[in-house]
């Protein structure tokens, strides 16, 4: 590792192992090393799909099996992914109570799998491992919705007559409240805030860095590729999250020893 990385991670090991309150905030890059693809890198899901939005959704029964047609395609490696090593080493700084929460884009569940308490993982997008009736608003697995696809029902309706979709906010939807208050408090709040794996060009998720920065929180990005925030970070690591973010808690395990 170049000493030029070295020494960033040195300088967020010791801003974190402070204590005060540090904030998290993930996007769909901690989790490619799962298996599971991002949007917007080369490969990524927008490269063979187009987004479906929520009034096609829910009015043209050809844009829902369009929409289903995209989550099948995701759903095989999403059920066989597990938390990788930065999740992990998250977890990890959050079992040292080092962490307040983490604010993710993500919809896939792996911070909880890494042993993160529900309530402190904010979901800003929602979680496709269950899905939601646009009518009534039951929640039904969706293994359940995944069963009903296979045996032929392409766009799966609830017995009320509403639509099935993925617990996930799909563009054009209204985003949950509560979760952007949480988060949007959370992030005025941070002494730390730490970006990993986010082009931060997701809105309203993306303004949280500068709701942080505004307050005066030292600002940490872990990204492979540039963010319209990288020239107001205090720390800038372009890497691997797998890589980088197990050497941050092992220099913060050190620092506390
Ligand atoms: P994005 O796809 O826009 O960007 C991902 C970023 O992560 C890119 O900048 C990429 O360079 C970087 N990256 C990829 N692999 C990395 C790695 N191993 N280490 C460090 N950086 C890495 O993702 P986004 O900003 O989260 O926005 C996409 C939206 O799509 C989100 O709103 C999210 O809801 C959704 N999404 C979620 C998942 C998931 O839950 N795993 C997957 C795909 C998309």
């Amino acid at each position: 590792m170049e000493n030029n990385i070295k020494e960033k991670i040195l300088r967020v090991a010791r801003e974190i192992s402070k204590g005060g309150n540090n904030v998290v905030f993930t996007g769909a890059g901690i989790s490619t090393e799962s298996g599971i693809p991002d949007f917007r890198s080369k490969g990524g899901i927008w490269d063979k799909y187009r987004p479906v939005y929520f009034d096609e959704f829910m009015s043209s029964k050809a844009a829902r099996t369009e929409y289903w047609k995209m989550k099948e395609e995701l759903y095989p490696d999403l059920i066989k992914a597990k938390p990788n090593p930065a999740h992990m080493a998250v977890a990890g700084l959050h079992k040292m109570g080092l962490i307040e929460a983490i604010i993710t884009q993500n919809i896939d569940g792996l911070h909880q799998d890494s042993g993160i308490p529900s309530e402190q993982v904010i979901e800003l997008h929602g979680n496709t491992r269950r899905a939601r009736c646009t009518g009534c608003q039951k929640i039904i697995s969706l293994d359940e919705v995944h069963r009903r696809i296979e045996q032929g029902d392409s766009a799966p309706e609830c017995e009320c007559g509403g639509y099935l979709k993925s617990d996930t906010i799909s563009f054009g939807q209204a985003m949950p409240v509560d979760e952007v208050e949480k988060a949007t408090a959370l992030s005025r709040n941070a002494d730390v805030f730490m970006v990993i794996g986010s082009t931060l060009l997701v809105h309203p998720a993306a303004e949280m860095p500068a709701y942080a920065t505004k307050n005066g929180a030292f600002l940490v990005i872990v990204n492979l590729s540039e963010t319209p925030y990288d020239d107001a970070t205090d720390v800038l690591i372009q890497g691997k999250a797998g890589q980088i973010l197990p050497e941050i808690t092992r220099e913060v395990r050190r620092l506390k020893c």
